[in-house]
């Protein structure tokens, strides 16, 4: 038993010489010391010889079994060692390899028009109000002097959730919002950018789209202060040559209203396929702030007045840019976006 157990020694001490993987390894430790394995086969055997032996060959057994363990544990870690010294060479990183370029991003066109825009106003004193885009019939008609039969609900065909909620069809309702919180503070000074929704869609009507609103509420306000803000703003964003023009227009909640054209940007004012062959653009709406809507907010048309405008910032934008189609605009093509 003792000359086996030797030739056990012996065998797997070779064999672990030419061992090349982990699992080869695995394969001979349990052939050697498994539960069925070598030594354990002859360990289960002590109990056959004859007891003055057995003292003798157990404990080489035990010797033999300790070594070859100590030694099985050895080779592992160095096969270990081994397969990660040639992952490390197989992986290797050449440092002087050009790297991958970061691709920067940048802000929405619209986004950088509605900055530019509220750059412009906030530097004339202007602050920046925002409101819910789901909004109630009250806001976005009502207290704008749009009551339920008015037809220029026709013109806002609108998303409604409820008979009385609905997303928004224009800035406006953050107006009537303003008046209510601030009344009878003075002077109400402030823009509404924010996105808007009607059902239209085509290359030049989206679903959603972005407004910009101002308003203006304060003692003697007059329609010249509404002509030299407008003016100034034009100017800022379409350069100082820019030519202004008012038409007589309607909303229901200005009177009197008016569109403002500015001189075409594409063929100043020659007359142009963009501006129709009238030399003119229309950019804006606006108006003095109707009484009933001052009311509306908690104001007193006899002490106050107002103007308002409103505007569409992606048609502000196509003609900066000279973009001809909306849809460009929320499609997320990179070759289109990253012009700008
Ligand atoms: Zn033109």
């Amino acid at each position: 038993m003792l000359e086996e157990l030797k030739n056990i020694k012996t065998s797997v001490e070779s064999r672990l010489n030419e061992v090349k993987t982990l699992e080869d390894l695995n394969e001979l430790k349990v052939k050697a010391l498994g539960r069925k394995g070598d030594i354990t086969l002859i360990l289960k055997r002590l109990k056959d010889i004859p007891p003055e032996q057995r003292v003798e060959v157990g404990k080489f057994a035990n010797e033999v079994k300790a070594s070859l363990e100590r030694m099985i544990e050895e080779k592992a870690r160095e096969l270990k060692k081994l397969e990660l010294d040639l992952r490390l060479m197989a992986e290797t990183i050449d440092v002087t390899l050009p790297g991958l370029p970061l691709i920067k991003g940048r802000k929405h066109p619209l986004t950088q028009v509605i900055d530019e825009i509220r750059d412009i106003f906030t530097s004339m004193g202007f602050a920046v109000a925002e409101g819910p885009e789901i909004e109630s019939d009250y806001y976005n008609f009502e207290a704008l002097n749009i009551p339920k039969e008015h037809p220029a609900r026709d013109m806002q065909d609108s998303f409604y959730i409820t008979e009385e909620i609905l997303l928004r069809t224009h800035t406006s309702p953050v107006q009537v919002r303003t008046m209510e919180k601030m009344a009878p503070q003075i002077p109400v000074k402030i823009i509404v950018p924010g996105r808007v929704y009607r059902r239209d869609d085509d290359a030049t009507h989206s679903p959603m789209f972005h407004q910009i609103e101002g308003l203006v509420i304060d003692e003697r306000i007059t329609f010249a202060h509404l002509k030299g803000t407008l003016m100034l703003f034009a100017q800022k964003v379409f350069g100082e040559d820019v030519k202004v023009r008012y038409r007589p227009s309607f909303f229901p909640f200005t009177e009197p209203s008016a569109e403002m054209d500015i001189s075409c940007v594409m063929c100043k004012g020659e007359g142009c396929r963009v501006c129709s062959y009238t030399g003119w653009l229309e950019i804006l709406g606006a108006g003095m702030v109707n009484p009933r809507v001052l009311e509306y907010g908690g104001y007193d048309p006899e002490k106050v007045s107002g103007f308002a405008f409103g505007m569409g910032v992606e048609r502000i934008a196509m003609l900066k840019y000279g973009i001809n189609d909306l849809r460009l605009f929320f499609e997320n093509d990179k070759r289109f976006l990253t012009q700008f």
